[in-house]
């Protein structure tokens, strides 16, 4: 005795078709022949009545003669009088819902492991793969453009087969140089007629006779390389550059080389964008003075900034023009903060200055809020 489609799904007999998918959705989930390895058999038989159920409920004209004439009403509308996997129309659904259930639709191929949907085979030949390097790079190297040498581990066409693997080709006997064969898959959905790449000759059509001594028959050697590029002007942290062609070899054709910079922090410098930060202590009669005074630079010589007279502590000075170079030939620019230089020791001669000094200095003042 068949039972009840409707109780299948545990629905009821009015239910829409919203209501049939999100039964169907929790079924498929339940009785996923991969969710119950333990009972692999019974989950099996249960996920294509479920699937058999929703086949007809959601069909307006299959569901109308169901519920009219129970199960003798609809098995006609099946290719063999009996549903079968063939007759389910509804597999974008599923992949929907398994390949949410397992965060892909990896899986789901191999489970199916079928050519209905999948029929466009995979014959184009590899290419190789990208290589991703991080370099370490400091302000000082960005700023004059430096060039900068790393070294890779890289698969190249092999010398000495010139990639073809061997020095004497055949037709390969297994696809005979189509490159694809056809497989039967017995599942039980069914038997599925899919079309794959040619896993002997990888979808190549020939095969090697005499493989080659250098390569052992895969066309490419791994062999150490140095690459060396300019930094481009005034590139920041996390980007990247691409060589192109430059990463591993494939029979069809080279991946790349991706360079992502990583900027060194600095002893004294912070960066943010294109504009530089530093900290400068000055002493205190300097602040009162101010002048001209010298802060480290990054092109190897030192920059002078104009302290000006009055000055206090904190206080920032802009100096246009002075930060990190950009791409567009402009830069960024420069602010010193100015900080008071702590007294480093205080001898009998400097307190008698600080007591003259105080007479001078008053009490403490708040200062003033800065638009
Ligand atoms: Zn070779
Ligand atoms: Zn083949």
């Amino acid at each position: 005795m068949k039972k009840d489609y409707y109780q299948i799904l545990g629905i009821s007999r009015n239910a829409t078709a919203e209501e049939i998918k999100r039964a169907y959705r929790e079924k498929a989930k339940q009785y996923h022949p991969d969710m119950n390895p333990q009972n692999k058999k019974e989950a099996e038989e249960k996920f294509k009545e479920v699937s058999e159920a929703y086949e007809v409920l959601m069909d307006p004209k299959k569901r109308q003669l169901y519920d009219r004439y129970g199960h003798e009403g609809v098995s006609q509308t099946f290719k063999g009088g009996g549903f079968t996997w063939d007759d389910f129309t509804h597999f974008d659904d599923l992949q929907d819902i398994l390949g949410n259930l397992f965060g892909g639709g990896s899986i789901f191929d191999d489970f199916f492991g079928f050519g209905r949907t999948r029929t466009r085979a995979q014959t184009r030949a590899k290419s190789g793969g990208d290589i991703h390097v991080i370099l370490r790079v400091s302000l000082e190297e960005i700023i004059a453009s430096a060039k900068k040498r790393f070294r890779i581990n890289r698969y190249e066409r092999c010398p000495v087969c010139n990639g073809r693997g061997g020095s004497e080709l055949i037709t390969c006997p297994q696809c005979r140089g189509r490159g694809q064969v056809q497989t039967q898959t017995r599942s039980f959905f069914g038997t599925f007629t899919s079309i794959s790449t040619c896993p002997q000759c990888q979808g190549r059509g020939q095969i090697i006779k005499v493989p080659c001594k250098k390569c052992g028959g895969t066309g490419r050697v791994r062999n150490a390389r140095t690459i060396e590029i300019k930094i481009p002007r005034g590139v920041a942290n996390g980007q990247y550059i691409v060589l192109k062609g430059e990463g591993h070899y494939g029979p069809g054709g080279n991946g790349n080389i991706l360079i992502e910079f990583e900027e060194k922090p600095h002893e004294y410098f912070e960066r943010q964008g294109y504009n530089l930060y530093l900290r400068l202590l000055v002493p205190y009669s300097q602040l009162i003075k101010g002048g001209a005074v010298e802060i480290p630079g990054l092109n190897g010589k030192k920059n002078k900034i104009k302290i000006p007279r009055g000055s206090t502590a904190p206080q920032i000075i802009k100096v246009k023009g002075k930060g990190m170079p950009r791409p567009d030939g402009g830069a960024g620019d420069l602010f010193v903060e100015l900080d008071l230089k702590p007294l480093e020791h205080s001898d009998k001669n400097l307190q008698r200055i600080i007591e003259e000094l105080k007479k001078y200095e008053g009490t403490p003042v708040p200062r003033k809020r800065q638009g």
